[in-house]
């Protein structure tokens, strides 16, 4: 099943709420082996609302649609969604006692706008919403389901949950996705991109999704397929074929992180590691002890975050401070290799740098 989210809200636009319905929708459907393949973010009027379902994907299943159901005058998605199917409003008897008995368990008045939250559009399912008084609605047209859901997240996961997946799943058998990550270092996003360009065309040839997850000095390359485990060799093929490819680059896969890899590699050389810190001020040696049993390899740090220290400890020279600034490569090699001698280390990394904003 192919799914597409389409989340209606001005604070969504303007950035005031993440758009946490999304980033949850999309996790449960791939739980459950179903392929969200769009996520639109659109304001609350009509007018946006009918042309996004007027532009759904033409190999889309199912769209969910979150937010816009409320009792107040902002909320126009039921109206907007009754008129794009063509359908009457009537009173749904169902959803207006459970709205009595919500209002009635609490000791507040009711009013006539939330008597009009039980008015629903006849054509669609009723979906219960047990936490809340705007009921979820399923409309079917062309094959295609449209699931319209109030935008408050736990009313939404909790319609989701009860009412819409079981329904779903009576539907659409999924498959689960199956995924595998191998990380690289050293080398951005787009350098890494030019030097695996045709590995990367064969990947896409054999119908497996490709995703590059870039962070800090790191790129993960995520290899999907939407058949389950079913190319499971194959992705392993790939990726061994990139371990010739770019050797230096990839320390590990799936949970793996840099500091483990590192320690590793260290135990394997039965070698050890100290460092020296500028900028990063100590948090280098954390991830690095961060590791368990990295008190095999690592020695400790020394910790120069002021110029004199790093003359007075580091042993750095004042002239080449004073010549190239701290934040250069000659200081940092030289903290480095100094560094290596007073910790009695195998191997030293130092920074020096500006630290991030
Ligand atoms: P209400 O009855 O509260 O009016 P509603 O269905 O009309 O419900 P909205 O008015 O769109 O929903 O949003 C209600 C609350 O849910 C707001 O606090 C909003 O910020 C939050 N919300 C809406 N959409 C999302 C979303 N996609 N992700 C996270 N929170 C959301
Ligand atoms: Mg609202």
């Amino acid at each position: 099943m192919k799914v597409e989210v389409l989340a209606i809200g001005d604070e969504l636009l303007i950035g005031q709420t993440v758009n946490t319905n999304a980033a949850w929708i999309g996790q449960e459907m791939s739980n459950r082996g179903y392929r969200v393949q769009r996520c639109l973010t659109i304001a609350d009027d009509q007018h946006s609302i009918i042309h996004a379902l007027d532009q759904i994907l033409p190999d889309t299943n199912c769209i969910i649609i979150t937010g816009g159901l409320g009792p107040t005058k902002d909320d126009l998605t039921k109206y907007t969604l009754a008129q794009y199917f063509e359908s009457p409003i009537a009173i749904h008897q169902a959803t207006l006692e459970q709205i009595e008995s919500f209002f009635a368990s609490r000791n507040k008045p009711m009013l006539e706008v939330n008597t009009q939250q039980a008015a629903l559009p006849t054509k669609a399912k009723i979906l219960k919403n047990r936490c809340g008084t705007a009921a979820g609605m399923w409309f079917e047209q062309r094959e295609v389901i449209f699931i319209s859901l109030p935008g408050v997240p736990y009313e939404m996961k909790t319609i989701m949950t009860e009412e819409a997946f079981p329904l779903l799943e009576e539907r659409y058998k999924g498959t689960t996705l199956y995924h595998k990550t191998i990380h690289t270092q050293g080398i951005g996003e787009s350098f890494l991109a030019d030097q695996i360009s045709d590995w990367e065309k064969r990947v896409r040839e054999a119908g497996l999704g490709l995703a590059y997850l870039p962070s800090p000095g790191i790129v993960k390359l995520r290899l999907s397929s939407y058949t389950g485990k079913e190319n499971e060799a194959q992705i392993s093929a790939f990726f061994k074929e990139l371990e010739s490819l770019i050797p230096e680059h990839i320390y590990g896969y799936d949970d793996s992180n840099l500091a483990a890899a590192l320690g590793a590699q260290l135990r394997a050389k039965k070698a050890t590691i100290g460092t020296v810190e500028s900028c990063t001020a100590g948090l280098l040696a954390k991830y690095i002890a961060g590791i368990s049993g990295s008190s095999a390899y690592y020695q400790g740090a020394l910790l120069t975050y002021s110029n004199s220290l790093k003359v007075k400890i580091a042993q750095v020279n004042a002239e080449t401070l004073a010549q190239y600034g701290a934040v250069s490569e000659q200081v940092a090699i030289e903290m480095a290799a100094n560094g290596r001698k007073i910790l009695g280390v195998d191997y030293c990394l130092s920074t020096t740098g500006v630290p991030p904003a």
